[in-house]
């Protein structure tokens, strides 16, 4: 009898859907390496998008090739070389194919029979990406989905680890008031980490930074008294590597040797920038991360894979035991501890996609060489944009760029507005022409637009283009 599940599980329909998307991504891949004139961000507002698909939702039709088409079309093209906005990665096509793989085998890795191949590939990953920073024997972790939950991760452990009192089974102590230390220039998953876990405003004793806009390590012990004097036991310090805003490295060296005179856990939030371990060039950015208690990198970042896969490192994997040891007794069927196979006894998620797969596979195609070069060449990048603006008298940086994160401003000739006007002026006016995607940051009140070089395509051409638009918003005064 035909059921009428017959058709989704078809194999023969499979093989109808997914050839033609094939070409369709193969095709949409090469429009946007050859530049092909299209909006990098198409114009069109909430409402009229919703109204769009609400019309599309009542129609009797439906083409599934027409619908993949019109979502590319209506999309943000991350693999458009003129795309320079915000930190996620255009995505190696084989990554996004394996990403396919692992969503259609859709293995839950809550438990090792769970996920057999994909909780063992995770390790291999994870040993592999430790042992790149010199994390030493005894360190490990997980793979999660994305940094606000690695870095909730990392100082779950830190709290357990630190604490001196089991908040995780007896709920907080009256009157303890926890606190972790970071840069005002962290990213805000820290900040909602620390609210998370009950600390409060004031569970972020936030560090102040330097003119380079790193944690200012000089302050490090004044931050640290006031805390205490104000009655806050701080269990943590938080690095930068990068911040997300600017993209500035804290020092993690001095961090590190901070924490350990105060016996503070040492966090590393490397959701971006950790990556510049695999650079020669630029893995100097990231000394001291080696010395850290728990780390976090995005590979949705700067490591070619799509969203979300976040590697949690830990310097001594037992923490990564300690975190979330609240038994799930139907899971963990009260087997010895220390499991690594049972990944939900380590991780936020119960079920999680299996996240390995995609890393593993362009390792392997590809070389580790890969990330070096990719890391590296838009990292010089950003140092030749910034060298251009240094030669242009109309524009200026806040300060030099030590990752692909690159903020400026542009001070038309002859110009009587107040700058950020200007420049938040500049942003709109970039997206209504929507040759390039651009986003726009507050630095010390001021406004910047701000670009991060994610594309591998994107040229010092490219953004000589870029600010030949932005002049030309503002005609010479006659
Ligand atoms: C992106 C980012 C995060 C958050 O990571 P998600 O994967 O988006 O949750 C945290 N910290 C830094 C420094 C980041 O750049």
């Amino acid at each position: 009898m035909d059921s009428p599940l017959n058709h989704p599980y078809d194999p023969q329909e499979f093989r109808a859907h997914a050839y033609p998307l094939i070409e369709q991504l193969a095709n949409y891949l090469s429009d946007c390496r050859n530049r092909k004139p299209m909006p990098v961000l198409p114009p069109a507002n909430p409402e009229e998008l919703y109204a769009y698909w609400s019309q599309h939702f009542n129609q009797e039709s439906f083409d599934y090739q027409q619908f993949c088409q019109t979502v590319i079309d209506q999309s943000i093209h991350i693999h458009h070389p003129h795309y320079i906005g915000h930190q996620v990665s255009p995505p190696a096509p084989l990554a996004a194919l394996t990403e396919m793989l692992s969503a259609f085998l859709n293995n839950g890795m809550a438990i090792y029979e769970m996920g057999p191949a994909s909780t063992a590939i995770e390790r291999v990953v994870i040993e592999w990406l430790a042992r790149q920073f010199g994390m030493g024997e005894r360190s490990g972790g997980v793979l999660t989905s994305g940094g606000s939950a690695g870095n909730l991760t990392g100082l779950l452990a830190a709290r357990q680890a630190i604490c001196k009192h089991n908040v995780w089974d007896q709920g907080a102590l009256e009157g303890q008031k926890l606190a972790v230390m970071v840069s005002e220039e962290a990213h805000y998953s820290v900040a909602r980490a620390a609210r998370m876990m009950g600390w409060g405003d004031q569970g972020v004793v936030k560090i102040p930074v330097n003119e380079k806009l790193q944690a200012d390590t000089t302050q490090l012990e004044n931050c640290y008294k006031t805390a205490l004097n104000n009655g806050l036991q701080v269990i943590a310090i938080v690095g930068n590597a990068c911040s997300t805003s600017t993209g500035a490295y804290d020092d993690l060296h001095a961090i590190a040797e901070f924490a350990r005179s105060h016996n503070l856990w040492f966090h590393v939030d490397g959701a971006h920038g950790g990556a510049a371990i695999f650079s020669e060039k630029y893995n100097h950015l990231v000394r001291g991360a080696e010395q850290a208690d728990s780390l976090i990198v995005d590979f949705h970042k700067m490591m070619m894979v799509p969203a979300l896969t976040t590697a949690v490192l830990f310097r001594n994997e037992a923490h990564s035991f300690e975190t979330f040891a609240q038994k799930a007794e139907y899971l963990l069927a009260n087997k010895s501890d220390n499991q690594w196979f049972n990944g939900a006894a380590r991780t936020l998620e119960c079920t999680k996609k299996m996240m390995s797969l995609k890393i593993y596979a362009l390792i392997k195609q590809y070389g580790l060489s890969i990330f070096s070069d990719y890391l590296t060449t838009r990292y010089d990048l950003a140092k030749d944009f910034a060298e251009m603006i240094r030669h242009e008298p109309d524009f200026e940086l806040p300060v030099e760029p030590q990752s692909n994160i690159v903020c400026f401003r542009y001070c038309p000739p002859g110009n009587k507005m107040p700058l950020n006007q200007v420049n938040a002026a500049i942003r709109n006016k970039l997206l209504e022409d929507s040759q390039f995607y651009v986003v726009q940051t507050n630095i010390r009140e001021k406004v910047y637009l701000r670009i991060t070089l994610m594309n591998p395509f994107t040229t010092l051409n490219d953004l000589a283009n870029l600010l030949n638009v932005i002049k030309n918003f503002f005609p010479a005064p006659k």
